[in-house]
């Protein structure tokens, strides 16, 4: 079981440590910050050309280091080599798309002017706040910091990486290779160590916080961040629901299922955690279910289908919540108690559980999936929406007006329709939740605008006949706006 108290590269199968590593000291932290400063005064002024040229050398680094990089997402978050290649590929894929569209989407542009300010040119831009400090979570080491990092760096910002205490040698790898092809190393630098790292990055006076994690440690940041007034993006977990409706194509759903639920042992915030399917077709549902999990197992080796779970004390939690939901009456489809071989839990499916059980409320960042019927689809958005969890969710069906309907319906940042976490791989598409899912967007052009400043500028072109910026108004001009806003605005 992996106890973490340095900053050391852990194998999370095992808990062993491959690489040592310390914690910074408070007047380190304070040095970043002032290099990051420094550095985001230049970084922040060269042109979009010129740092989508230095983005794009840098994933060509990460690229030519990709299977150092997989490796290590692979030991320190405990995933099979394939699924960690899987997130360098959509990881690199976002950093392409960042670097290509900050000038498109960031750049100054005008805005009508109005009929009032017939006289102005005006103009909408986006600067950057400077030091964004990213505070990241374990599951994802690359893919989740980087939709904060790529974005913040392309709209001009230079950043501080805080990765997770699981997670420390991705992170200090993305710095590394940054200093490898950029002559100032200041503009991606990484803090390895506790939630304490974090904090002191808030206190230290970063200009913006990205912050990726738990809902309990998000609370605590923007807390934090308040007192400062340090504007925040808050990336939390989930507990997605997929819909699946009676003319579904049953087969891809209970795919789509037991891939979304179980990839990466259930530690995906937007993972598939519950599924309503229609009652009609529900046991048709189940039935291809097993077949997907038939022979599936958790596991170091290499053929395993996923790995551990990373945190320590986090199989205790999916065993309450089991126990919790079979208490209130659920039935044990598959896995159970002896689901359980830590670090490692099979897969655990339950049906019919009662929706005040946890196994419905509360996030379970494990490998446990529940399975209700319901009568009909109104009935599934209604109890997916009952949770105040709002991240992302699926729905199944083969009409498009249903789809519609419930994406419509839904109060989640992000749906999916027939299939499960596809959004990942649409680098345009804004990723963030609602509820106690967080807020901001990370990704797409909101993403850029997140970790930018608005700037709006009017340049007046001419001084209009008649004078209403005066302390001097005659009764000629007043009676001139009487008329004029009867014209433009009054009803005819
Ligand atoms: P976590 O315990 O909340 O930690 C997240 C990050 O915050 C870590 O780097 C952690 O450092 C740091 N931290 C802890 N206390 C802090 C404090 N007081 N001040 C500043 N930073 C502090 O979450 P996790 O276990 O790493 O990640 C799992 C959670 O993340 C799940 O809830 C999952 O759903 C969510 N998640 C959300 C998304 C999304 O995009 N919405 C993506 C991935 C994961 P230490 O690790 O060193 O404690």
């Amino acid at each position: 079981m992996v106890q973490v108290h340095d900053t050391a590269v852990r194998d999370a199968r095992s808990g062993a440590p491959v690489v040592a590593g310390s914690e910074p000291s408070p007047a380190q932290i304070a040095a970043t910050i002032a290099d990051a400063r420094e550095a985001a005064t230049w970084w922040g002024a060269i042109s979009f050309q010129d740092r989508k040229a230095r983005l794009l050398a840098y994933k060509h680094e990460l690229v030519r280091r990709q299977d150092e990089l997989a490796e290590l997402i692979s030991v320190e978050a405990g995933k099979p080599a394939a699924d960690a290649r899987v997130e360098v590929m959509i990881s690199i894929t976002h950093l392409d798309w960042a670097a290509a569209h900050a000038h498109r989407v960031l750049r100054r542009r005008t805005v009508g002017a109005g009929l009032l300010g017939a006289n102005q040119h005006a103009t909408v831009g986006y600067e950057p706040y400077g030091v964004v400090g990213v505070i990241g979570p374990w599951n994802y080491p690359l893919f989740t910091p980087g939709g904060s990092l790529w974005y913040a760096l392309a709209a001009g910002n230079t950043v501080i990486f805080k990765p997770s205490e699981y997670t420390p040698g991705v992170g200090r790898l993305l710095a590394q290779a940054w200093a490898e092809v950029d002559p100032d190393a200041r503009v991606f630098q990484t803090l390895t160590g506790t939630g304490r790292v974090g904090s002191a990055l808030i206190d230290a006076g970063v200009d913006k916080v990205a912050f990726t994690g738990s809902t309990a440690t998000a609370k605590k940041v923007m807390a934090q961040a308040a007192e400062r007034l340090t504007p925040i993006v808050v990336e939390c977990g989930g507990k997605d629901a997929m819909i699946v409706a009676a003319d579904a194509d049953l087969a891809a759903a209970a795919k789509a299922a037991a891939f979304g639920s179980f990839g990466n042992s259930g530690q995906t915030c937007i993972g598939v955690k519950r599924v309503y399917v229609v009652d009609t077709v529900a046991d048709e549902f189940l039935a291809l279910l097993d077949d997907e999990l038939a022979g599936v197992r958790a596991g170091g080796a290499s053929d395993a289908n996923y790995g551990p779970m990373v945190m320590p004390q986090a199989p205790a939690g999916i065993a309450d919540q089991l126990a919790d939901a079979v208490a209130h009456g659920a039935t044990v489809r598959h896995g159970g108690a002896e689901a359980f071989r830590e670090p490692y839990v099979d897969p655990i499916v339950l049906v019919d559980v009662p929706e005040d059980s946890t196994a419905v409320t509360e996030e379970s960042f494990g490998p446990l999936l529940v399975v209700n019927r319901i009568p009909d689809v109104t009935e599934a958005v209604r109890r997916a929406n009952a949770v105040r969890l709002g991240l992302g969710a699926s729905v199944f069906t083969a009409s498009r007006a249903v789809a519609r309907q419930v994406a419509a319906e839904l109060r989640v940042g992000t749906v999916m329709v027939n299939a499960a976490l596809a959004f990942m791989a649409v680098p345009a598409l804004p990723f963030g939740g609602r509820g106690d899912s967080g807020f901001g967007r990370i990704h797409g052009a909101d993403g850029l605008r997140e970790f930018s400043v608005v700037k709006s500028v009017s340049r007046q072109l001419f001084p209009l006949p008649f004078d209403v910026m005066t302390l001097h108004h005659d009764a000629g001009n007043v009676g001139l706006l009487r008329t004029l806003l009867k014209l433009r605005h009054g009803k005819w």
